[in-house]
């Protein structure tokens, strides 16, 4: 048996920790998980936290939830893992049809048809940027080649969805590796690209977006998006209205839109879906993250009849999608995801979240008074709060300060684990918290916020 001390020795010495910089890591005291409940992760020295970002934005209806447990346990039961690769399983098939229906399900006609299944957001995204890029080669266009997409965005860590990625610090250092896209500005009121102000502006943002599709929609295969709220970018809301925009621009310049609801999807922005605020219809949709309940690694990326049967041909005609992971349609994950839909389902969580919500953006409001909040934004149960050098001006605090991570620092003594992104607290509980828990969780970043600036 190893002892605490020798698993924290143990994982200095031999892991290495994504998005870290691990010489300081290695200085550092790691917190090292051992269970969790419902909200609440435990560490091997027996202390609680609340999981105030839902361990890293995957977990949905709290951890050791009954009904997942159950399901997974059940199917290990059966088998764990067979290929969807010339083969099927029964687990992967019910999972595609119930998506397939829950998305289709606030429109008055069947729109999306068919999962394709893989293992994480950014898989989820490749599959997308290479299915929009054959579709137009399988319909005799040969010059879409390229993509739209927007500044701070943020969709996944290999290399294609890192080329269709906005964000400097994490994506300008592979540079001579990606490839060429065009870039819109990001709808981003607090800190206009564009020196405007809402709703006088009347989404102005998206007039640079259509000059980039005059011009340039025919080498355009497609325009890539997070609906709603530009996640990892730094929780960037759009206005009202901007979504509904992209379509149109999509629809007019005949380029495909992809939304991206790996970080949206299922019940994080108030509905199941970010594209719903907006009745909007995206040819291609991506999930994940949500997808299992935030237990295993699994995504699909969803399209339309329009876009499959556009691959459709005898063999020699090389129509075939020739993409695939070894985990593909994973047995285990589509057993967590079916029991994680049956939960929203049977619990009715999207329209129980709504007091929840209504409660996040009451008590983020009473956190602008703060000196250097500069700016609280929410939607449905995400939120951030950007902390400024100064509030008039709005400067930000350099970002060798590490302001977010002092404060995200502060919080972990008392109880609460969350992990900024620079500047910007970010706010994102299990959908499943309790109003005493997520009250409380506000009041931890209140008095964290109040104590480290
Ligand atoms: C997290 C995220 C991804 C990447 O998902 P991984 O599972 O980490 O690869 C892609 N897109 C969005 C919007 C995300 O938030």
């Amino acid at each position: 048996m190893k002892t605490k001390q020798d698993l924290k020795a143990s994982d200095k010495q031999f892991i290495w920790h994504p998005f870290t910089q691990m010489q300081d890591w290695e200085r550092s005291a790691p917190i090292i998980i051992s269970e969790g409940k419902g909200c609440f992760l435990r560490d091997l020295d027996g202390k609680w936290y609340l999981d105030g970002v839902s361990s890293l934005w995957v977990n949905v209806h709290g951890h050791r939830k009954k009904e997942i447990d159950r399901a997974i346990k059940a199917q290990v039961n059966k088998i764990s893992h067979s290929t969807l690769l010339g083969l099927s399983n029964e687990p992967a098939i019910l999972l595609a049809e119930r998506l397939v229906k829950l998305l289709n399900a606030p429109l008055p006609a069947p729109h999306y048809a068919r999962v394709f299944y893989s293992d994480n957001g950014s898989t989820a995204v490749e599959v997308a940027l290479k299915m929009a890029f054959q579709y137009w080669r399988h319909t005799g266009v040969e010059t879409k080649n390229s993509f739209l997409c927007l500044n701070n965005a943020y969709h996944g860590d290999t290399l294609g969805a890192v080329s269709v990625g906005g964000i400097d610090m994490f994506h300008k250092a592979f540079g001579p590796l990606l490839f060429r896209t065009f870039r819109a500005p990001s709808p981003f009121c607090y800190r206009c690209e564009l020196q405007r102000h809402h709703p006088e502006c009347g989404c102005a943002c998206l007039g640079p977006m259509e000059e980039i599709l005059k011009s340039h929609h025919q080498e355009i295969a497609g325009l890539i998006i997070e609906p709603l709220v530009q996640a990892a970018g730094g929780m960037i809301m759009s206005p009202p209205g901007y979504l509904k925009g992209v379509r149109e621009l999509c629809t007019k310049y005949d380029v495909l839109m992809i939304a991206d609801e790996v970080a949206t999807g299922f019940g994080r922005t108030g509905r199941m879906f970010a594209c719903e605020h907006e009745d909007v219809l995206p040819d291609i949709v991506c999930l994940s993250k949500g997808l299992t309940g935030g237990y295993l690694p699994l995504a699909a990326t969803m399209t339309t009849d329009r876009i499959y049967s556009a691959f459709l041909g005898e063999f020699r005609d090389l129509k075939t999608f020739f993409h695939g992971h070894s985990f593909t349609g994973n047995p285990l994950g589509c057993a967590a995801a079916l029991a994680c839909l049956e939960i929203f389902e049977k619990e009715r969580v999207v329209e129980r979240l709504q007091p929840k919500v209504l409660l996040l953006k009451k008590l983020l409001g009473e956190m602008n008074g703060l000196a250097h909040v500069g700016d609280t934004r929410s939607r449905g149960l995400m939120a951030a709060v950007e902390l400024v050098l100064d509030k008039g001006t709005r400067e930000p605090y350099s970002w060798e300060d590490r302001i977010g991570w002092k404060v995200a620092l502060k919080a972990r003594e008392k109880g609460l684990l969350i992990r900024p992104l620079g500047n910007i607290i970010v706010i994102m509980p299990p959908l499943s918290i309790t109003k005493k828990d997520l009250a409380r969780l506000m009041s931890v970043i209140k008095e964290s916020i109040e104590e480290v600036t």
